[in-house]
């Protein structure tokens, strides 16, 4: 029942290896945090995942599908969502324009316009918004909201895609602790209300271990460890 199986998986730029024959499975519903320092592979890993990034060997399997073998993009979409550092929200638009790309596939913005001719997807991302409560932001120019805001509109459209495997890299990054914590608490709650599979990138250990349920560090592009939250000793 393993959503996700990374078999040794490598990756490298020019003499730098990113990652190190890289192994692991995920299962449906697991909740992992990526730690490790900076340059350990957390943001290789995630793109790599989200079929960004390709490996240079080893395989990646979603539901048992080899993840090159999903090209259709409202498939892979479905699968799998990214939350990124940059958000790729576009700040000329509106709040709610962003929010419905997550339905995208081929047209992109454009259906985002559509989109909103039909009441019912205004709805789903009216309600989204709402859930990551920032319903009075709709209308709103998407750059003129503070960074803690935008990464609440990223993480409304990831509501809208609804993909079976959400990847965050850093989410919380630069937020300041108050925001951090409910952007996770949010993050957390909804995927395990949809049953959703997450894998997040995060550089606090306290954090990975108060919303997470288990723990993968990575250095020099391989595992250090992979643990369950409760065999993660305080020292850590
Ligand atoms: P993180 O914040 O996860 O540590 P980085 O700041 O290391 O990420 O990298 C941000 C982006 O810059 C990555 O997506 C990567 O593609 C690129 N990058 C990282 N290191 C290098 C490098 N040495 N040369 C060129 N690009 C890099
Ligand atoms: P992390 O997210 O854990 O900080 P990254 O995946 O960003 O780690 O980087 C892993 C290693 O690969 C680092 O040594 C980084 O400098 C290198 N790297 C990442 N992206 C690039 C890139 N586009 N070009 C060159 N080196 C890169």
């Amino acid at each position: 029942n393993n959503i996700i199986e990374v078999n040794q998986i490598s990756k490298h730029y020019e003499r730098k290896i990113a990652l190190s024959s890289l192994s692991f499975v995920v299962e449906k519903g697991e909740m992992v945090a990526l730690i490790g320092p900076s340059g350990a592979g957390k943001t290789t890993l995630l793109n790599t995942l989200a079929a960004i990034i390709e490996p240079d060997s080893g395989e990646i399997l979603i539901d048992g599908l080899d993840l090159r073998k999903i090209t259709n993009q409202k498939t892979r979409a479905r699968k799998i969502g990214i939350i990124r550092q940059q958000f790729d929200l576009v700040g000329q638009l509106a709040v709610i324009h962003n929010v419905l790309a997550g339905r995208l596939s081929e047209w992109g913005f454009v259906k985002s316009f559509i989109s909103l001719l039909f009441p019912q997807d205004k709805q789903t991302a009216i309600s989204a918004l709402e859930r990551v409560g920032l319903p009075d932001k709709t209308y709103e120019r998407t750059s003129k909201l503070s960074g803690g805001e935008q990464q609440r509109v990223a993480l409304a459209r990831l509501l809208v895609q609804r993909p079976e495997i959400i990847l965050a890299d850093e989410p919380v990054a630069s937020l300041d602790p108050a925001r951090a914590e409910d952007i996770l608490e949010t993050l957390t709650r909804l995927a395990r209300e949809e049953g959703q599979t997450v894998i997040a990138s995060l550089h606090s250990v306290e954090y990975a271990k108060r919303y997470f349920t288990r723990l993968i560090a990575l250095k020099n592009g391989e595992i250090l460890f992979d643990l369950p939250v409760e065999k993660v000793t305080d020292e850590l």
